[in-house]
């Protein structure tokens, strides 16, 4: 008997089983690389939405949190993850400016808005209306982070990489069997891939694609992640990820040639300097109707739970709905409205 099973080791999968580490539950993950959204990830922390300048969903909470775990994850790894940077938003026009003083005097924004104009020092770029300044961001590099922990994972037999197949699981009203496994609890972290989970395909999940290409410039030199309507983070290694799109209709798992054409055009309107594509990746954020992530346990089946939903924010709300999701399954704790899956009840 283990305590948990995971299916799904993205930033969802990984956040609880880290959670389950602190705590010494046992826990056996199984994982069939059939989806890439963590892995393609940017990996960028941002707390302010760079389209409205507005304080995204819980910032400051979720920030602070975020930054303890991914530090006890360093640790536990061995190997640094978190790279701290601004952000520097390039400003359109002066009317852009204007709305970015006066977010700066909002007190949720405060603490991470400058209020002082970047000019900008990098003739690879064009800025001719200066740069606004993200403070208290950075990348965490989460495909570091997934390989190395699955190692981990690998290294204490917890770990079974294949497709879990969900009608083998039996539910009993005290744990649950899977090919012979008994666990007290399962957890679903599956992303996009949710679509083939019979026990909660009720939501409504609705996946949202995002590509980035990888370029490489000698002449870039560029230490901050730059936003203007693609945002160019920086690798190391005269490496940048440049993106990334959005799109709500395609939904297969593959590069395309629109999205290198489309980011290249947007890339040219700013980026004066030569480069070269080296690469180009491709995953489905798992995005939902009311951009709240689908947290919770099952109506029916109280040993089967669900972190999901995370968008395109999952570096910073996978560790806080861990935190709340652990906390209602262990201490009977109630989730808030928002997250708790059971808004979409009466759908199931
Ligand atoms: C292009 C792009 C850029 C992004 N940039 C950022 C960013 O800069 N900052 C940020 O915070 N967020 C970013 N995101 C969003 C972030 O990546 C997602 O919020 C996050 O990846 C969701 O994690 P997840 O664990 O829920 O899903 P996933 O990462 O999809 O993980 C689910 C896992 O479950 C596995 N799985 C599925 N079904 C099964 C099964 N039946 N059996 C076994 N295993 C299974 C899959 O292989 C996968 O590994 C970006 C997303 C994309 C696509």
């Amino acid at each position: 008997m283990v305590d948990y099973i995971v299916v799904g080791f993205g930033l969802a999968g990984l956040s609880f089983v880290n959670k389950l580490e602190d705590n010494n539950k046992s826990y056996l993950v199984y994982e069939n690389s059939s989806e890439q959204s963590s892995r393609v990830a940017g990996g960028l922390f941002n707390p302010v939405i760079l389209k409205r300048f507005t304080p995204a969903w819980l910032a400051s909470e979720q920030l602070q949190l975020a930054m303890n775990v991914y530090k006890n994850i360093e640790s536990k790894l061995d190997v640094p993850l978190i790279s701290m940077f601004p952000i520097l938003r390039r400003f359109n026009d002066i009317e852009e400016q204007n709305l970015w003083f006066e977010a700066c005097d909002k007190p949720s924004l405060t603490r991470f808005l400058s209020s002082d104009l970047i000019k900008n020092q990098n003739k690879a770029l064009d800025i001719p209306f200066h740069f606004g300044e993200v403070k208290h961001a950075g990348k965490i590099d989460v495909s570091t982070m997934l390989r190395l922990y699955l190692s981990y994972i690998e290294s204490k037999n917890s770990l079974v990489t294949e497709s879990f197949e969900y009608d083998k699981l039996v539910v009993k009203e005290d744990f649950i069997e899977y090919k012979g496994v008994k666990a007290k609890n399962i957890l679903f972290s599956e992303g996009y891939g949710l679509r083939n989970n019979p026990f909660f395909n009720y939501l409504p999940l609705q996946g949202n694609k995002g590509e980035y290409i990888i370029i490489k410039s000698e002449e870039l030199k560029l230490n901050e992640a730059v936003k203007s309507s693609i945002f160019i983070i920086p690798l190391g290694d005269n490496l940048y990820k440049v993106g990334a799109t959005y799109n709500n209709q395609d939904k297969t798992p593959d590069i395309t040639v629109s999205a290198k054409k489309s980011l290249e055009k947007k890339l040219s309107r700013f980026l004066k300097v030569a480069y070269k594509v080296v690469d180009q990746v491709a995953g489905i954020r798992p995005t939902t109707r009311d951009r709240r992530p689908f947290i919770g346990t099952h109506p029916v089946y109280k040993n089967l739970h669900i972190i999901n939903g995370l968008g395109s924010r999952g570096i910073l709300i996978g560790p806080y709905v861990t935190e709340k999701l652990y906390a209602s399954i262990e201490k009977g704790v109630t989730l808030e409205k928002e997250i708790d899956i059971n808004r979409y009840f009466e759908l199931r």
